[in-house]
């Protein structure tokens, strides 16, 4: 073996082409899952050559197989009194240090590869925040899009109809993600609760009235941010007077514009899957709570922004271009946060080129390999998304917690929390990265911390 742990380099070392040979015969056809594996084991040579107990114990092998994956059929009528079928899945990937935990999505790319990379990327995420949770992810190819409250009501029992007899809340705790928010967890713990006759914290993101935490919608934003607030700490900066591209206008990229703004700094963009909207004043409160209500409430689309802020453009999303010119807007900051993959080579060389120094992931797995190799290369500040995004997870771990003692906390102490356990990540990943002579890297810093505490638990829990 040599000796380089970097993500910076442009070659696979022999260890990392053998390892990848094998885990890419055994996964044909899992793309965004290969990547996934692919940018963790990059990091683990160095570490796999200090701690041999990983190594004589197939730590690698183990880790990149879910414990349990299954997919089921989701049968619904729709209102014109048709039926349905939509493909369900849960991958339970690694309870080492905790019951599984992960989101919940409902897209119509949905399928095994991406949710087995969200799962995988989960394992290492939740081992960061330093609270007990596993990695798991599940969702369905359904698209909730232009659907009736009723239709997405019938699609969620079904779901749940199957999903019940496998989720518990100390076996696994799913959660939101895309297409997933506070409407489709109530429709799915009310089945669950009908189902199991317990109310009991088997979800989280629920509602405040029935055990949900305060805090939890804002918090994938609001750490991200927080996060990115941190790197910047480490160059004596803040966010007073920055700019900031923000991608998506779900639920991350909403609270990720909310605590920018708190923090003093503007954002110029939002996006979705038809375009993007560019607002040279900045999206203030007001014009995002009336972006809030176009999402959350109304269901509208982006291009609406500039019939309500006219001074604003709205520009189509041009899947001909190989790039996405939203990445080329002058700022100092970027926040993807809509979906895996969005910021491509071409589109991490525009935004090094416009002079963008920091890049805190919100979504998982925004930049392609070759755009993180280019930010790393770089030496910007990259928060890479399996720290940058925690707080989400993080924060259903204090819900999980408030729901099993019964007692709820506060809004500031939640969030107090929330920004201790975002500065602990933060901490991890450089003293990771330090420790094991990547010194500056968050994604081998990141990678290496969540790596080492998972390992030590299978190593302590024997083959299971
Ligand atoms: P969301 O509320 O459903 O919003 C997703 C946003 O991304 C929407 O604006 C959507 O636009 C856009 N989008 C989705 N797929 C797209 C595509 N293929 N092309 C272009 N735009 C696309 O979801 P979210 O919870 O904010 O999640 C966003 C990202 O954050 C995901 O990568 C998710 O895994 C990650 N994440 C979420 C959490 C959480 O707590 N929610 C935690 C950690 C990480 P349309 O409406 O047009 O589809």
């Amino acid at each position: 073996m040599t000796t380089t742990c970097c993500t910076t380099s442009h070659t696979d070392s022999p260890f990392v082409q053998d390892f990848m040979g094998n885990v890419a015969a055994r996964n044909p056809h899992e793309p965004e899952f290969l990547q996934a594996v692919h940018e963790v084991v990059s990091s683990l040579e160095i570490v796999m050559e200090r701690r041999p107990q990983y190594v004589s114990g197939n730590i690698l092998s183990r880790i990149v197989e879910p414990e349990r994956a299954f997919q089921f059929r989701v049968p619904w009528v729709n209102d014109s009194g048709d039926v349905e079928v939509n493909r369900g899945y849960r991958i339970e990937f690694n309870s080492a240090i905790g019951p599984y935990k992960g989101g919940l999505r409902f897209h119509p790319t949905v399928n095994l590869s991406i949710l087995k990379f969200l799962g995988f990327e989960q394992v290492f995420k939740n081992s960061l925040t330093t609270l007990p949770m596993g990695g798991g992810k599940g969702g369905a190819d359904f698209n909730p899009k232009g659907k009736s409250d009723g239709e997405v009501m019938r699609f969620c029992q079904s779901f749940m109809s199957e999903l019940f007899r496998h989720i518990g809340p100390d076996t696994d705790v799913p959660a939101g993600d895309i297409g997933v928010g506070g409407r489709e967890i109530g429709y799915m713990f009310g089945e669950y609760k009908k189902l199991t006759n317990t109310f009991v914290g088997v979800l989280t993101g629920r509602g405040l009235e029935w055990g949900g935490s305060l805090i939890r919608p804002e918090a994938t934003g609001y750490g991200c941010v927080y996060f990115a607030a941190d790197m910047l700490a480490t160059r004596g900066e803040t966010f007073e007077g920055k700019t900031c591209l923000v991608s998506g206008s779900g639920n991350v990229a909403q609270y990720t514009v909310e605590k920018i703004n708190d923090l003093g700094g503007k954002v110029l963009t939002l996006s979705d899957s038809s375009g993007w909207i560019f607002d040279g004043d900045g999206i203030d409160a007001d014009k995002l709570a009336w972006v809030m209500d176009l999402k959350n409430n109304r269901r509208g689309r982006i291009g609406e922004y500039t019939e309500q802020f006219p001074n604003a453009e709205f520009h189509t999303r041009d899947d001909a271009l190989d790039h996405n010119p939203m990445w080329a807007v002058d700022a100092d900051c970027a926040f993807p946060s809509a979906t895996q993959n969005e910021i491509n080579a071409v589109d991490a060389a525009n935004l090094l080129g416009t002079g963008v120094y920091v890049v805190s992931e919100g979504a998982n797995m925004p930049s392609t390999a070759d755009a993180q190799n280019a930010f790393v290369n770089a030496g910007i500040l990259y928060g890479p998304a399996k720290a940058a995004n925690a707080g989400g997870v993080a924060v259903s771990g204090l819900e999980m917690a408030q729901a099993s003692q019964r007692l709820f906390w506060t809004r500031e102490e939640v969030d107090a929390k929330l920004r201790q356990i975002m500065t602990n990540i933060h901490t991890q990943c450089v003293n990771a990265a330090k420790d094991f002579g990547c010194e500056g890297n968050y994604v081998d810093g990141a990678n290496i911390a969540g790596f080492v505490k998972v390992a030590d638990a299978m190593i302590a829990q024997g083959v299971v």
